[in-house]
């Protein structure tokens, strides 16, 4: 897929469109997105400004501001959601299970004790209990 039609450069190459991408903050390397179609409530991603598919590909100071981001994300998310824990990790290349495998990215999400029960899927709707702009709303004051 050509850079122009990536999911992640699109939603980067478009600033004014932040509040309908859901891009929550942009930083020096690195920019904090959205899921859309989110596992649950709070499901962010963390993804490099360059359109790079590999981890290893990417320069050190890429990956260190992606690292604080994560940090910046999970008190973001800590103090909207007050959650129990976190899922924070990386699917690369599509056999691990990336849904953009061209633009490598970081999955943060707030778990709760027991929310595999809301989180159970009917087809390919996912249950969810609070919508994106809702998510976002939160999210946005404290970046
Ligand atoms: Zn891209």
């Amino acid at each position: 897929m050509a850079a122009g039609r990536c999911f992640f450069c699109e939603a980067l190459h478009n600033p004014h469109d932040d509040e309908t991408n859901f891009v929550l903050h942009r930083a020096a390397h690195n920019f904090v997105i959205l899921n859309r179609y989110p596992y649950i409530s709070g499901h962010l991603m963390i993804a490099p400004n360059q359109h790079l598919a590999e981890l290893d590909a990417a320069a050190k100071e890429v990956t260190d501001e992606m690292m604080d981001l994560a940090k910046r994300c999970q008190s973001a998310l800590r103090e909207v959601y007050q959650p129990n824990g976190f899922n924070l990790g990386m699917n690369l290349g599509q056999a691990a299970g990336a849904g953009v495998a061209e633009h490598f990215h970081m999955h943060l999400m707030p778990r709760w004790s027991g929310d595999t029960n809301f989180m159970s899927t009917v087809g390919d709707t996912r249950v969810l209990p609070e919508d994106l702009a809702t998510t976002f709303r939160k999210l946005k004051s404290k970046f």
